[in-house]
């Protein structure tokens, strides 16, 4: 039966695919796919836990003191009995033999299908046992996560089989939550759809999905309750619906705006290497945003004029506790300025924490606390001030690179006047050592992201230690309103066109501008065609967002007067409803949009 799940459009488009689905768990686990060749070594792998495991409950058993309930030597008994359940090992067996998943992925999806047979059934008894098959499940991923062995290198794609075969069928994700550095495994993966029952609509989770370009829908509450492996499932990425097993005529329908959608990207593509010049003649910066250095291939593709946002944090992801030293980070940094070939390449110093956390092993490591409130704690250049050797290895590698091309260092979420002090000394302070080494350092504009209303208020005299600012609206938005990114459930309050937003990000651009210092704006704000002409009546002239945003904004920019725009704006701010204000009295380009493609 066909149903509807609805949740948030965070990445334009329509995918059709098989649902994969991935099990949440306490645990961390890793998803990739393995070679085809490597599938038996996996299963080694697997059988290995199991008999660490089965060691494990014995000797706890047998450990068991006298007075103990008898219940807990029955409870460790059907442990053992599942953990040597030879058709439950199959099952295992089949995702990693059939669908090349590593052995973690393996038990977490047979741990999905088991426990919605135990949710089906009449006799509570047996309902509880879920609990049991989850507790020996976790302890087999704990096991896994000790094996020496190391997990073989993941490859992007399972291995195909035959044409018309069902492996050949196109693959889309289902999961309760993505972690932004599983979503970064999957960045080379073969999902063509992603669909997650939480997250808002600038989650970190969203932004690396439309970093992608393929179309994903977040906070579908539901979906992955009511969306069963190998599920037919349509993502339509621009109205946020999500149907399962869609009819033949449905199915159809979708088929047939995915051709469209396919065709439009062709025709904006042509626009790649068309200067951003408004009808009046303004020129405005469109630069990319990227999270790996391989991203920085797409921005040039995409015609961007330089990387806006490099979010170096994801160089920190899915270390398995291991950070990347000075020199695997210069190597990133310096590739990164060398793809971009003398254009200008702004590096983020790691935005860690919030909903970008690091894996549970390097947290144990450096010894961080499970924050109360993530957002509101050490995250970004507080995260960097309180782990004073990683910022050191950071700065000196940015700063080691900037030989190399044109580089901008940008600090994340600054708050207070002596963050900024303590950060310039460790950049005066790392420069010097660098001279001293003999290691050449170009010139590099320090800026600072602004992303919490205190920062606006404290404009001036940030601007007596920074070239340029780059507002993350994303952020900006979070903390003007109190509303998580992140959480679905206040996602409509989550209002870029809230006044008091629009009148912060104004200031911004109008202050810069008096003191003569560089203003971007880089959250995904910068990349949604809805605010294009808004921001370029507030003075904006450098934009920063995904590169497959690029083409469009740029379509926006050719059509625009900012002339015309700068007079609306006034009372576009001083309205109680700007967006209804902007639709009516703004700018309507849209009508003159075929004229410049084919111009
Ligand atoms: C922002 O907050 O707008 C931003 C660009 O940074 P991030 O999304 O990485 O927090
Ligand atoms: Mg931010």
């Amino acid at each position: 039966m066909s149903i509807q799940v609805f949740g948030l459009p965070v990445s334009r488009g329509v995918a059709i695919g098989r649902a994969v689905l991935v099990a949440s768990s306490r645990v961390d686990v890793a998803h990739y796919f393995v070679p085809a060749s490597q599938t038996r070594r996996e299963i080694e792998r697997l059988r290995r836990a199991r008999d660490a495991v089965a060691a494990e409950l014995s000797a706890l058993q047998r450990d068991l003191p006298a007075e103990a309930p008898s219940e807990l030597s029955a409870l460790l008994d059907v442990h053992l009995m599942l953990l040597h359940d030879e058709v439950l090992a199959e099952a295992i067996m089949h995702w990693i033999q059939e669908r090349h998943y590593n052995a973690e992925w393996a038990l977490s999806a047979q741990l999905e299908v088991v426990a919605r047979q135990f949710d089906e059934m009449e006799d509570e008894y047996l309902r509880g046992r879920k609990a049991d098959m989850e507790q020996v499940t976790e302890r087999m991923l704990r096991a896994l996560s000790r094996d020496g062995m190391v997990a073989v290198s993941p490859v992007a794609a399972p291995a195909r089989g035959a044409e018309g075969d069902a492996a050949e069928d196109p693959l889309v994700l289902v999961a309760n939550d993505i972690a932004p550095a599983d979503m970064l495994q999957f960045k080379r993966s073969v999902f063509t759809g992603f669909v997650t029952d939480v997250g808002g609509k600038t989650s970190h989770t969203a932004i690396v999905a439309r970093s992608m370009d393929i179309p994903a829908v977040v906070g579908a509450r539901e979906a992955s309750r009511l969306i069963r492996q190998d599920d037919w499932v349509v993502i339509d990425g621009d109205s946020g619906v999500v149907i399962v097993n869609p009819s033949p005529i449905v199915l159809e329908e979708y088929r047939f705006r995915q051709r469209q959608s396919e065709l439009e990207r062709a025709r904006l593509n042509r626009l790649r290497h068309t200067p951003a010049l408004t009808l009046d003649g303004e020129n405005v910066e469109l630069l990319a945003n990227i999270e790996l250095p391989r991203d920085a291939q797409a921005a040039v593709e995409a015609g961007a004029v330089g990387v806006g946002l490099f979010r170096t944090e994801f160089l920190f992801m899915n270390r398995g506790g291991v950070l990347p030293s000075e020199e695997e980070q210069f190597e990133a940094y310096r590739s990164v300025v060398q793809t971009m070939a003398g254009l200008p390449v702004t590096v983020r110093t790691v935005d860690i924490g919030a909903d970008k956390p690091l894996d549970r092993m390097t947290l144990q490591e450096l010894r961080h606390e499970h924050a109360l409130n993530p957002a509101l704690g050490l995250r970004a250049i507080r995260w960097s001030l309180a782990e004073p050797a990683m910022f050191r290895q950071q700065i000196r590698a940015i700063l080691r690179a900037s030989a190399y091309g044109r580089i901008k260092l940008l600090l994340p979420m600054v708050v207070h006047l002596r963050e900024i002090r303590q950060t310039m000394e460790i950049i005066t302070r790392a420069r010097q050592q660098l001279l001293d080494a003999g290691h050449p350092i170009g010139e590099v504009e320090l800026g600072a992201m602004i992303e919490v209303p205190a920062a606006v208020m404290m404009l001036p005299a940030f601007f007596r230690y920074f070239d340029f600012v780059s507002i993350g609206t994303n952020d900006l938005i979070q903390y003007t309103l109190a509303i998580d990114r992140a959480d679905e459930q206040v996602a409509h309050l989550y209002d870029p066109w809230h006044p008091a937003v629009l009148k912060l990000i104004a200031d911004t651009i109008a202050c810069a501008q008096r003191l003569g210092k560089g203003v971007s704006v880089c959250g995904e704000m910068a990349g949604d065609p809805a605010f294009t002409e808004l921001l370029l009546g507030m003075g904006l002239r450098s934009f920063s967002m995904h590169p497959a945003q690029v083409a469009g904004i740029k379509q926006r920019v050719l059509r625009a007067d900012t002339r015309k725009l700068q007079g609306a704006i006034e009372r576009a701010l001083q309205s109680e409803d700007p967006q209804t204000f902007w639709s009516t009295v703004g700018v309507r380009a849209d009508d003159a949009a075929e004229a410049v493609v084919h111009h």
